[in-house]
């Protein structure tokens, strides 16, 4: 599918340069390279030389993270923050371009939330700011920031902690998704953990009295925090998945095995209440079964805080900036796949689960009989709960922070698929990407014209903080890791201090 004829010029008077080709490639070169949390090389360094290729100032490996970096052009204020991320999942192998689940040869990875087009789009939006501020003359910095390890990684809150962000007006974003709207409300806060319980093996019919069972620690533990849910918020959300069962005899007494909880509430406060629940719960089920347990603190987000002023800027440039338009060619391929999940109702869609339960009908219909969407929802600035996370909330909770979400895939897409995967290099991914870049663009570009604006948006942001300093959920002694092993090492060196 050809998108070479896909333009950005949307900076009127600007010296228009077209990235758009240079977008697309590197969007689908990180879609190849499909490379996990804090290992994403290829991915990162695609971005960086881009930037630094155009004259950016790039600083890589920041924050403890080999693979996050910074890119600055322009002195002065304002200074306009663009977030980009390009990690992709395990398990998740796809080819391109099909209607059907077909396993890419050489790699167990995919791209199954988009960001090969997530960092390429907004890397677009800070080169078109860069010319934009380089024409009008006019004073302000533009940055990219490359986040490496979205997907249960955190990086951003490292990033937010290392200060990373401190010093910026605001922060731009948006994330590939079903349909085109304003992302508001609160996504969670949320905390991860290993639980690694140890007993003793032993024949399970010789000898049962001499075994002590991890795997009956890890059945007790789960039983325990399943009861503790009639107790908890209706916003409370707890999930766990069992990583180690202790083998595959059933008679061997189990002497290990493991469990990852993720546990999510409306703030971090929150939180680390339910987390110190879990964590009791943990110990009583080795209490019961004479093992031993090991916590093992994973990784934290906060919840995001969300700007009703650059929201609406956000808005006004969605409306502004020319949607796609698709080819018949590019509707069958949508169709097809849009075909192959019709057991989910595309109506439950991310872009339309803030809107007034009306408009949001309305909205679902058109969802379901469409093969994409070409509209942008309503926006409405809502204080409503989000029921999922990201590590956009640390960013939001040092800087004013919005984003958006741009049509790249079929509405309902579910996320991490096989088809969020197969649709990720089409010429609608391109053609999604390429628009989400031209409105980050013209936003910072309202942004700068109007300083109203972000004084208005920091005024929100200091109403809503109440002034109170970011705190960062990850504990000091936790840095960037790509596994449990690696964490491991800075769990043994904080218990040797
Ligand atoms: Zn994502």
């Amino acid at each position: 599918m050809p998108y070479a004829d896909l333009r950005i010029c949307l900076l009127k008077g600007a010296t228009v340069k077209d990235y758009s080709k240079a977008l697309c490639d590197i969007s689908c070169r990180i879609w190849d390279y499909a490379e996990l949390k804090f290992n994403e090389k290829n991915s990162a360094e695609e971005l960086a030389g881009l930037l630094e290729q155009e004259g950016f100032e790039v600083t890589r490996g920041i924050a403890g993270m080999e693979t996050a970096f910074t890119a600055k052009w322009g002195t002065g204020k304002p200074v306009i923050g663009f977030l980009g991320e390009y990690d992709a999942l395990s398990g998740l192998s796809q080819e391109a371009g099909v209607t059907e689940k077909k396993v890419r040869p050489g790699t167990g990875n995919g791209h199954g939330c988009g960001h090969n087009l997530l960092g390429s789009a907004a890397a677009g939006a800070a080169l078109m700011l860069r010319d934009y501020l380089k024409e009008s003359g006019r004073p302000g910095t533009v940055m990219f920031f490359g986040c490496p390890g979205e997907e249960g990684g955190s990086g951003k809150t490292y990033m937010a902690r290392d200060g990373v962000f401190d010093g910026l007006d605001c922060a731009l974003t948006w994330h590939p998704g079903g349909g085109n709207a304003v992302i508001t409300g609160a996504f969670m806060a949320n905390c991860q953990v290993y639980y690694r319980f140890r007993g003793r093996s032993a024949h399970a019919a010789a000898a049962p009295h001499l075994g002590r069972s991890a795997l009956d620690a890890v059945e007790l533990m789960d039983v325990g925090v399943n009861y503790m849910r009639e107790h908890m918020e209706p916003t409370d959300r707890i999930h766990y998945a069992i990583l180690d069962t202790g083998g595959t005899s059933p008679n061997v007494v189990q002497n290990h095995a493991e469990v990852l909880y993720l546990i999510r509430s409306t703030d971090t406060e929150k939180v680390k209440a339910l987390y110190e629940r879990v964590c009791n719960i943990a110990r009583g089920a080795a209490l019961m079964t004479e093992t031993k347990v090991e916590i093992l603190f994973d990784k934290a987000v906060s919840s995001t805080l969300s700007n009703a002023v650059l929201e609406d800027v956000l808005y006004q440039s969605m409306k502004k900036v020319p949607l796609p338009e698709y080819t018949a060619e590019e509707l069958d391929f949508a169709k097809a796949i849009k075909d192959s999940y019709k057991d989910i109702d595309p109506a439950g869609d991310l872009s339309i689960s803030f809107l007034p339960n009306r408009e949001r009908r309305r909205c679902a219909a058109l969802y379901r009989e469409s093969p994409m969407m070409d509209f942008v929802i309503e926006h409405h600035h809502l204080d409503v709960f989000v029921p999922g996370s990201s590590d956009v909330g640390d960013a939001s909770r040092v800087v004013p922070t919005a984003q958006f979400v741009a049509a790249t895939f079929t509405p309902g897409t579910p996320g991490h698929s096989w088809q969020m995967v197969a649709q990720g290099k089409s010429s609608i991914a391109m053609k999604g990407m390429l628009y989400a870049a031209k409105v980050l663009a013209e936003a910072g570009k309202q942004l700068i014209e109007d300083p109203e604006l972000l004084k208005k948006a920091k005024e929100e942001f200091i109403e809503t903080t109440e002034g109170k300093p970011y705190l960062c959920p990850i504990p000091k002694h936790i840095k960037p890791h790509r596994d449990v092993e690696e964490l491991k090492k800075f769990s043994e060196q904080e218990g040797a201090k």
